[in-house]
């Protein structure tokens, strides 16, 4: 590869900024560009990027010894700094083979590179990190272990045989035990492990694969592990912790293990009664359960593994896999009832490869908490709130600085995509296309992330969860002061959504000094006090789902935003879910949703999906609904219910009206005898999914009605539901295959979106909300899409569930700063 050639995939650009605290006269730049290719110059190049903890600085002072050109490399807060000084030609050629024989974990944003006179270097060193300046330089997610160091670790005749804390510059932890930046030893939870003489010889050999891997460590040195029981007494330690929980484990045990980002809640996953006491212990009834299996194979064994597959399975990222299951698998039906799909994932660390070596057998492999609070990272924590849980505790002594949960994705459209962002990702930034002010957006509410813009960067922060517990509110605020005092900034505003409920919402109205949040969501007093308190910025739901996937596929134009989600508060006040926003990060117009239903018991309709059916077939067909034989309410409610029920539709009490296309799916599902009530949102949706039938091409019809008019030129067209519903009752009455009936369901959504798209005339349509996780929706309407003539965008690398809104409120937020 050519020097240009280099420069154009590194977007490379010819820069004069100078390492912090070394000004640089502006003379000397590019002064000699002209001279002889063999006369002496230095080249500085700054690497930005996920540069730090990965080998990088070795990686220069090898290249540097190999090609005999004296000089200097540094870490810094914003990336790495080299210089090197010897002729030009060997300096282009070094230019060219930091970029393109880069360690393998680094993720290069861009190379600067300046030529300078030469500065009489003698020899190559390797600095001291320097903390000044602006705190850029990404900050790497964990990184599952590497085939070099999972082969030590099973090697008898290798020290670290057996040794669950090992790690080199190529894997191991790095953001749950980031303290501070930049990334080096005393600034991670490492700082108390003094390093053996053994693993100081490697920590300082640049040819060790260990050369300043900051989390190194030995037996001899490293953490250590412990088994205790329930109340915390140690019943093995070191080398007998790892066989005897998975003795428990086959006794069928739960074992609460610490991990990397917090604990997981363990227990064999062929041990129908062990997963459903889990179940019951957890109060978590009906989501899917994660398993950990120990190797591909064992994958093989319980999934149709594809290429692509696996090769996201055994990632550095390695995250939670989504995939069919054999029919044949070894695993208890209690682990994912009913579902087609098995969430999978390999061992990311040399704990768990050798837990699950010891036991031999898949393990459920869950979140270590109690129902959706954050995950647990402190085992004396732990014990308090999981002992009702687990039976044992398997611990070690290497502190966690922050949760990080297991990411979850699946394969859709071709490629991985995320449903929960977290370890292996976070937080890692979506990088947008222009320069952003320090903006601070607080997300949602359910699935909650937050997000914070320096520069081009959108950090965004890894799962949360849903802010509906003590426990989840104080994460969200540990969360949100972490990434300030990371990356040292301080919020010029703070986004969030039009909910006034959300306690996102609520915090962020404290935050500015708006409302008293009291409690501990208060702001910063003293900020408010001398009037610099950050603008609050509220962002509509759905234009923060349409912005979200803009930003993340980099477009910066309009398109048609197929928003379709559970619940987003609406600029009316109504709940919005059906929703075909056109716009961009500067607005929206509301071009079609769904016609409008309402909803007996408000969020009493999340958990039971039959209430979505009776609205529905209120608003067809009025008092009929209740009384009508064969119209398919009476079924779903006793007499006295739907008495109490149809009071407060004919009142309009508690009947909050919306065009929620998650709702639609509930209450569809609930007339064909699914899932009357669910256990979680999403539950009788994902049912319908499933039943869908691949062969069937009928669809349901859909009438797209021109909007009321109203105030404004273009009303929003509405797409009239109700000729689907009658379909669906005559297929429901007559007998029809359910499968039939949630195929012709799904395909008839398809074709209305097809035709509001075409209607509306808009290229480019981005799909985004909770919906987008069935799987027929998003491939059948992006294909149809695709073949009317549309470019789609999906989301890929950012959850299309509300895990994805902090993005799109940062970019609204700064359309609105004029930026
Ligand atoms: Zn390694
Ligand atoms: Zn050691
Ligand atoms: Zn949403």
């Amino acid at each position: 590869m050519g020097l240009r050639a280099a420069r154009g995939l590194w977007s490379t650009v010819q820069g004069t900024r100078a390492p912090a605290g070394r000004a640089v006269p502006r003379e000397e730049v590019d002064a000699t560009p002209e001279e002889h290719p063999a006369s002496p110059q230095r080249l500085r190049l700054e690497v930005r990027g996920a540069v730090q903890g990965v080998g990088f600085r070795p990686f220069v002072f090898r290249l540097a010894g190999e090609l005999a050109l004296p000089g200097w490399v540094l870490n810094d807060a914003r990336g790495v700094f080299i210089e090197v000084e010897g002729p030009r030609r060997t300096l282009e050629r070094f230019h060219e083979r930091i970029v393109s024989e880069r360690p393998p974990r680094a993720l290069v944003q861009s190379v600067e590179a300046a030529w300078l006179p030469p500065a009489g270097f003698t020899a190559f060193e390797i600095r001291h990190s320097d903390e000044a300046g602006v705190k850029t330089a990404l900050v790497l997610p964990d990184l599952a272990t590497c085939p070099d160091c999972l082969a030590e670790v099973l090697d008898p005749a290798e020290r670290r045989h057996g040794y669950a804390f090992t790690n080199c510059t190529n894997c191991g932890p790095r953001f749950t035990i980031l303290r501070g930046l930049p990334y080096d030893r005393p600034n991670t939870t490492m700082r108390g492990f003094a390093l053996c003489v053994d693993c100081r010889r490697e920590y300082q050999e640049p040819r060790d694969r260990r050369f300043h891997a900051q989390p190194i460590a030995c037996p001899a040195c490293g953490p250590a592990l412990a088994l205790w029981d329930a109340g915390g007494a140690a019943l093995s330690g070191r080398e007998t912790a790892i066989p005897a929980a998975a003795s428990a484990l086959a006794e069928g045990r739960i074992v609460a293990v610490k991990g990397l980002g917090g604990f997981h809640l363990v227990c064999d996953a062929r041990d129908g009664a062990a997963v459903a006491r889990l179940r019951q212990r957890k109060l978590r009834l009906g989501k899917p359960l994660a398993l950990m299996v120990r190797d591909l194979d064992q994958a093989r064994e319980l999934c149709e593994v594809s290429d692509l597959a696996a090769r996201q399975l055994a990632s550095v990222e390695a995250p939670i896999l989504l995939l069919p299951r054999r029919a044949t698998a070894p695993v208890a039906a209690e682990v994912a009832p009913g579902n087609p799909y098995l969430g999978v994932m390999l061992p990311a660390t040399p704990l768990h490869h050798l837990l699950l070596r010891a036991c031999g057998f898949p393990v459920v492999a869950t979140s270590g908490n109690l129902s959706d609070e954050p995950i647990c990272t402190d085992e004396y924590r732990a014990l308090n709130r999981l002992g009702a849980i687990a039976d044992l505790f398997l611990v070690h002594n290497r502190a966690i600085e922050r949760h990080v949960d297991d990411s979850v994705a699946w394969i859709a459209a071709g490629r991985m995509r995320l449903l929960r962002r977290a370890r292996g990702f976070a937080p890692l930034p979506v990088t947008v296309k222009r320069e952003l002010p320090v903006i601070l957006a607080v997300g949602a509410h359910l699935k909650n992330t937050v997000a914070l813009s320096v520069g081009r960067q959108v950090f965004l922060s890894q799962h949360i969860g849903d802010l509906e517990t003590e426990e989840a509110l104080s994460a969200f605020e540990r969360v949100i002061a972490d990434f300030q005092r990371l990356y040292d900034v301080r919020p010029v505003a703070i986004a969030h959504d039009l909910h006034p409920d959300y306690l996102s919402t609520r915090w962020a109205l404290a935050a500015t000094g708006t409302v008293d949040g009291g409690g501990t969501a208060g702001g910063d007093p003293a900020a408010t006090a001398r009037g610099v308190a950050p603008r609050l910025i509220g962002v509509q739901h759905h234009h923060a789902h349409l912005v979200s996937c803009l930003a993340e596929n980099k477009v910066e134009g309009r398109a048609l935003g197929v928003t379709w989600d559970g619940t987003g508060y609406g600029t009316d006040g109504t709940v919005w879910g059906g929703e075909f926003l056109l716009g961009d990060a500067a607005g929206f117009e509301r071009m079609a949703h769904l016609r409008p239903f309402p909803l007996p018991g408000g969020e009493a309709a999340v958990r039971e999906p039959r209430r979505a059916a009776l609205g529905l077939l209120w608003e067809a067909h009025g008092e009929e609904a209740l009384v009508g034989p064969g119209r398919g309410a009476a079924g779903l409610f006793d007499g006295a219910e739907l008495k109490v029920i149809g009071r407060m539709l004919d009142r309009g009490l508690n009947c909050p009206v919306t065009t929620s296309m998650g709702r639609l799916f509930d209450a569809v599902a609930a007339l064909m005898g699914l899932h009357p009530s669910v256990t979680f949102e999403g539950e009788a949706a994902m049912a319908l999914e499933w039943l869908a039938d691949p062969a069937e091409r009928g669809a349901y019809p859909v009438d797209l009605l021109p909007g009321r008019a109203r105030a404004g030129p273009r009303p929003p067209v509405v797409l009239d539901w109700g000729p689907l519903l009658e379909a669906v009752l005559e297929d429901v009455r007559c007998g029809v295959a359910r499968g039939i009936i949630s195929a012709r369901f799904h395909n008839g959504l398809v074709r209305a979106a097809v035709a509001v798209a075409g209607s509306v005339g808009e290229e480019r349509v981005a799909l985004s909300g909770g919906c987008f996780q069935n799987r027929l929706l998003t491939e059948r309407l992006a294909a149809a899409l695709e073949r009317a003539g549309h470019t789609v965008l999906l989301h890929a690398l950012v959850p299309p569930n509300d895990g994805g809104v902090s993005l799109g409120q940062i970019v609204v937020a700064a359309a609105q700063l004029g930026t």
